[in-house]
């Protein structure tokens, strides 16, 4: 177990080096598991707590295990020198009993052995309560975390994980949830197969896909396509922002959908082209990831990223709410014009998807960009979400709603909810709202609650406070999602803390904090 952690390690750091986006190692407890059992045998999880260690500190089985956990999560917290200095965005994720079994099936270990659920099972939850239990201790950014559900439609498959996510998230950890009525989804991307499917949706995100992600993503602006297309029109055809949704307007939403469809073919050749550099190298035998087997080529994506979606809404004179009609018309509009290229465009080599990208640099610049040239622009960082995040009367479920089918059924690479909570929830409010994304059909959600860090002492709180619990000082820093992954509000861009600042947390309190 120690040698496969440690040789994990490494391993993280060779495969960040050579990647500029995240490592994700949705199997990392699963192999884990492995090794564990290898040293304590198939049932290790039922006496974990046996005493081991014959050294002073006389560690039990479970002591060794959490140990493990520790090595591997402080080591990849460490800046890395080959990426800047950045640390390894590193990923996880955790699978119920259906989505391990339509993950790993067909899996054996080089010695002929499967993986056994049962073992892993109790591996993912001791994972997740010390991971959560760590976080009071130190800020620990690494893993993201996601727990991968299946539904029937009306609820979880799986009781006991849907209860046990609900569980965690009420004990202030932090972590994302995919939900999907069908294992394909997710094990689509991580087997091969013959059949090209005519709607594969692929979450490009981090939800628990193996070896598969994006190869390249280019993002469209598309505010700015939406208002240089208006400007173009204004005076032919006499377009105004108070009526452009006037009788008539459906043929105003084709031109700016041609507009769109014709910047959408340009992203693509781009992406082709970088794909042709990127697959000569490979047969070339250059790219080390890709010959040994960590990431196959044939299963990532071309992404194309969209950023400034709400902002055109906007400008166009869009109430953004979750019952907004001719929101809704736009985000549909614009996003079925994608889908369409992104499945007709699609060859042997070359696979797309678009994605609601995070643009955690890329939605300050646009707007600055924006600004600049004199177009509107409503805010100083684009939004990455359906909603405004600075919107007091959206509540949770419009949320809910607006990361759900009705808004992102075209949006086959994905889109994250957060949604932004001023305090923790009961189990049974988190399992409520987990049945809500059910039957609005989001696919992928988190709650962010701002953890409190006390500058002086050093004290850490799952809530957020404006007063230390422990030494009383003022003097506070807090720590949220804002892409995510967490950090603190202090460590975000300027323009990110301003955003920051403006987010609205549900529960009413003084976002001037
Ligand atoms: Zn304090």
């Amino acid at each position: 177990m120690k040698s496969f952690l440690g040789s994990f390690v490494n391993l993280a750091f060779a495969v960040a080096a050579q990647l500029a986006g995240a490592v994700a190692t949705p199997e990392f407890l699963a192999y884990m598991d492995y090794f564990i059992r290898k040293e304590y045998g198939d049932d290790y999880y039922l006496h974990v707590d046996d005493v081991v260690d014959l050294s002073m500190h006389s560690r039990t089985i479970d002591k060794v295990i959490t140990d493990g956990f520790e090595q591997v999560v402080y080591c990849l917290n460490e800046p890395a020198g080959a990426r800047n200095f950045q640390s390894i965005f590193w990923n996880i994720a955790y699978f119920d009993k259906p989505y391990f079994e339509g993950m790993f099936e067909d899996f054996v270990f080089p010695d002929g052995s499967p993986m056994i659920w049962e073992s892993v099972n109790w591996l993912q939850k001791r994972f997740m309560k010390w991971f959560n239990a760590e976080r009071k201790r130190a800020l620990l950014t690494f893993p993201v975390e996601t727990v991968n559900l299946l539904d029937n439609g009306i609820d979880f498959v799986d009781q006991e994980w849907a209860d046990y996510a609900a569980e965690m998230w009420s004990e202030g950890h932090s972590f994302f949830m995919y939900r999907s009525d069908s294992v394909d989804s997710l094990a689509s991307c991580c087997r091969l197969r013959n059949e090209v499917q005519d709607n594969q949706f692929s979450y490009t995100l981090g939800a628990g896909g193996v070896s598969t992600g994006s190869k390249c993503v280019m993002t469209l602006n598309i505010n700015r396509i939406v208002q240089e297309t208006f400007a173009e029109h204004k005076d032919e055809y006499g377009w105004t922002r108070s009526t452009f949704w006037d009788e008539g307007y459906e043929n105003r939403i084709i031109i700016l959908n041609e507009v769109i469809a014709e910047q959408v073919s340009r992203v693509h050749d781009y992406l082709k082209a970088f794909n042709t550099i990127l697959m000569d190298r490979y047969h070339a035998g250059l790219i080390p990831l890709y010959d040994a087997g960590f990431v196959n080529p044939e299963r990532q994506y071309l992404t194309v990223g969209i950023n400034g979606l709400i902002e055109a809404a906007e400008f166009l004179g869009c109430a953004i709410t979750s019952d907004g009609i001719h929101y809704k018309t736009f985000v549909n509009n614009v996003l079925s014009v994608i889908h369409t290229l992104n499945v007709m465009n699609r060859t042997k080599e070359c696979m797309f998807n678009c994605e609601y990208v995070p643009a955690e640099n890329l939605g300050v610049k646009n707007a600055t960009w924006d600004a600049k040239d004199g177009l509107f622009v409503p805010r100083k960082c684009y939004n990455s979400y359906f909603y405004l995040v600075e919107d007091e009367h959206t509540n949770p479920i419009d949320k809910f709603i607006m990361h759900g089918k009705e808004f992102t059924q075209f949006l086959d690479g994905g889109s994250a909810l957060h949604c932004n909570l001023d305090e923790h929830l009961t189990k049974e409010q988190y399992r409520k709202l987990m049945q809500i994304a059910i039957k609005t059909g989001c696919p992928y959600f988190t709650f962010n609650i701002p953890n409190t860090v006390c500058r002086d002492c050093g004290h850490i709180s799952k809530h957020m406070l404006k007063k230390c619990p422990k030494c009383g000082s003022e003097n506070l820093d807090w720590a949220t999602r804002v892409i995510g992954y967490l950090k603190l509000i202090s460590s975000f861009s300027e323009a990110r803390q301003k955003e920051a600042a403006l987010r609205y947390y549900a529960g009413g309190i003084d976002a001037e904090t």
